[in-house]
């Protein structure tokens, strides 16, 4: 992916602002949203200034094509340091862009918020404060929706079975307003689809999540990139995440028990027809036998798989697989 810095004049007092100063970094992934950027900077800027916090926005254009980055090189030129820009080369998706506005974040704390205006900056010094109280994750609860009916069911829906199924119980985990402790932020690994599950991970990983209920606008200008796919691409990636969470680094505790599950009864089958056989000297094919024995031969594949999928892991043995909250050195 190729990323380019921007750089132009830095002409207001807080421009020469230099990276380790900023308290807040603000994350922006945006794909086409030219007209909402100018009045989303001047929200963030408003906000944060009021409440004498330093702070850098992160913009991250996912490959748009309306002369967003147009826009951002003016906000640069305007705001100096506290407006920067990452430029996909294409549309990589939210999660993409996330991880890169993430990573190129300096400030103590991360927030994520929508470029399209639905996202509301005033309610980012509640969700500091819940920082500041100790919790790692403040993730936004969108109470009162201003969506069409046929987003916000779903959602609802899908919101009570994520929380059954991760064993953190939140209203919203796919709002896309946030705030991270940076070390909660970064230890993430976001790729693929999953933005829409970020305080499981975080969850899972230990860190302390939370809610809290922020204002949600309707939107103004340009339309959602997201269609009707988003909910059967949300459920197959909550049962690949659980899958990979449980499974990743023991695959043969899966594969290995569907594959001796599918062999016992195979040969328990089959030994009910031995069993028949010697005490009456009958041996009949039956669809039975036939099903048992193509039982057998799956649950062999089964056991093959996993091995292999050992092989994968115990090549890979040398990915990170736990983050660490604090060192005393
Ligand atoms: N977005 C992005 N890349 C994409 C799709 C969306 O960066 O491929 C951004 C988009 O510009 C917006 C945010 O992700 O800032 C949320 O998108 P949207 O408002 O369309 O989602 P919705 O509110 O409909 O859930
Ligand atoms: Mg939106």
């Amino acid at each position: 992916m190729s990323q380019k810095k921007t750089s132009g004049p830095e002409n207001n007092e807080n421009s020469a602002m230099d990276n380790s100063s900023v308290d807040i970094s603000i994350v922006v992934p945006l794909y086409n949203e030219k007209e909402s950027l100018p009045h989303l900077m001047k929200g963030i800027s408003d906000t944060l200034l009021s409440c004498g916090k330093t702070f850098e926005v992160i913009f991250v254009d996912d490959g748009s094509t309306d002369g967003s980055f147009d826009e951002l090189q003016s906000l640069h030129k305007t705001y100096g340091a506290q407006a920067k820009a990452l430029r996909f080369s294409r549309n990589y998706g939210k999660s993409a862009a996330l991880n890169a506005g993430i990573d190129h974040a300096a400030g103590s704390i991360i927030i994520t918020m929508d470029a399209d205006l639905q996202d509301d900056p005033t309610a980012i010094p509640e969700m500091v404060a819940k920082l500041e109280e100790g919790w790692d994750v403040v993730s936004g609860w969108k109470k009162v929706r201003h969506d069409p009916i046929g987003k916000t069911l779903p959602s609802k829906v899908w919101n009570i079975f994520t929380s059954m199924l991760c064993g953190l119980k939140l209203h919203d985990f796919n709002c896309g307003f946030k705030a991270y402790r940076s070390d909660a932020a970064k230890s993430l690994d976001i790729y693929g689809d999953r933005h829409r599950y970020l305080p499981a991970l975080a969850h899972w990983d230990g860190f302390k999540v939370t809610e809290t209920v922020v204002p949600h606008h309707p939107r103004k200008f340009g339309k959602s990139k997201f269609g009707a796919g988003r909910m059967f691409n949300g459920a197959m990636d909550m049962i690949t995440l659980l899958f990979l969470k449980r499974y990743l680094k023991s695959p043969m505790h899966f594969f290995g028990l569907v594959g001796l599950i599918l062999i016992f009864a195979g040969m328990g089958v089959l030994g009910y027809f031995g069993v028949m056989w010697a005490l009456t000297g009958l041996m009949r094919i039956r669809p039975l036998t036939v099903l048992a024995l193509g039982s057998m031969i799956m649950g062999i594949q089964f056991i093959s798989i996993g091995l292999i999928g050992e092989m994968i892991t115990h090549s890979q043995q040398t990915k990170r697989e736990f983050s660490i909250r604090e060192i005393l050195e």
